[in-house]
């Protein structure tokens, strides 16, 4: 077992690399067309510490969209905007242990819409940002990813087109929350802006530096900005606990013991509070739609340095 000084978390990275780098299981995700024309074989791990010091290795600077990776920091600013208790009364909280588009979710929670770490309560998280039409409403959503990444990041067109073209299963998702009053917008619009959301593009390290930014209490490593302020950073990891792997998030907890978000486009970042972020990209995803090289890698680095919020496994 290692320690946390600075050639060890050098080290672990590497070695996370080269231990996963040519393991092939998996399959891009193809229900978002474009996403399939993803190159299968990028691998990028990235260790971000809460002072802004990096570890890499791999294709950390290739730009992928966030997908869902960036539900949990739209959730900040609903919470930023509205309290915590926002969270609970208008979206909820509670894992479903169901796919993340699980349709079935929203008929079980009708009262609660579940969690807005999947499609469902992200949706609904983007309808309750207080905005005064739909470009301010995505100006503040992609503004506040920013200020969590330090950067600018870009609006991948064709990723946003390919998705928003083929969101049948979304877009019923939106109209069943309208139904039951659990969304706060025009549901198109919020559909549109969730698409937005999700089709930024970020690189591996613009995800380690949202982690290390949840890791340093809300404030951003880079720009020294609050992005979020700090009593909230322990709800939003204690979700990201409980529903960051959705119908995997059990499995991923007991074996890793760390808060952590997945999106489609295969990305991860974990959170090990007060010290630093782990993140990873490769494409290739598993049947829950989480990236397998990615979740193996910051598993093995989390083992290795005995960061599991638990005691080390
Ligand atoms: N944009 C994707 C969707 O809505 C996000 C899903 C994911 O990353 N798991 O289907």
């Amino acid at each position: 077992q290692v320690g946390t000084d600075k050639l060890d978390l050098q080290n672990v990275v590497d070695v996370a690399y080269s231990k996963y780098k040519d393991l092939q299981d998996g399959a891009n995700a193809d229900y978002i067309p474009i996403l399939a024309t993803v190159p299968s074989d990028l691998f990028g791990v990235v260790i971000a510490t809460k002072d802004g010091q990096l570890f890499t290795a791999g294709d950390i600077d290739y730009k992928f969209s966030i997908q869902s990776v960036s539900k949990p920091f739209t959730a900040a600013l609903v919470m930023q905007q509205m309290g915590p208790q926002a969270l609970l009364d208008k979206i909820g909280v509670e894992p479903t242990g169901l796919p993340f588009n699980s349709k079935m979710a929203l008929e079980l929670y009708e009262q609660r819409s579940a969690n807005p770490l999947v499609n469902a309560g992200a949706i609904a998280a983007v309808s309750l940002i207080q905005a005064e039409s739909e470009s301010d409403r995505w100006a503040q959503i992609k503004e506040n990813l920013e200020n969590f990444a330090g950067t600018e990041l870009p609006l991948l067109d064709e990723v946003y087109q390919s998705e928003y073209e083929t969101a049948w299963s979304n877009r019923a998702i939106a109209n069943l929350l309208y139904n039951y009053n659990r969304l706060y917008s025009d549901p198109e619009q919020a559909l549109r802006v969730y698409t937005q959301q999700c089709s930024l593009g970020v690189n591996t390290k613009d995800l380690a530096i949202m982690g290390a930014t949840l890791a340093n209490a809300g404030t951003n490593p880079l720009t020294g900005k609050l992005v979020l302020n700090s009593r909230h950073v322990p709800e939003l990891l204690a979700l990201m606990a409980t529903a960051g792997f959705y119908d995997e998030s059990g499995a991923w907890m007991y074996s890793a013991g760390l808060p952590a978000k997945t999106g489609v486009g295969g990305g991860i970042v974990a959170i090990v509070p007060g010290q630093f972020a782990i993140a990873a990209f490769s494409p290739r995803v598993n049947q829950a739609g989480n990236s397998i090289k990615a979740m193996k890698a910051i598993r093995f680095i989390a083992g290795e340095l005995g960061v599991g919020l638990y005691g080390a496994n």
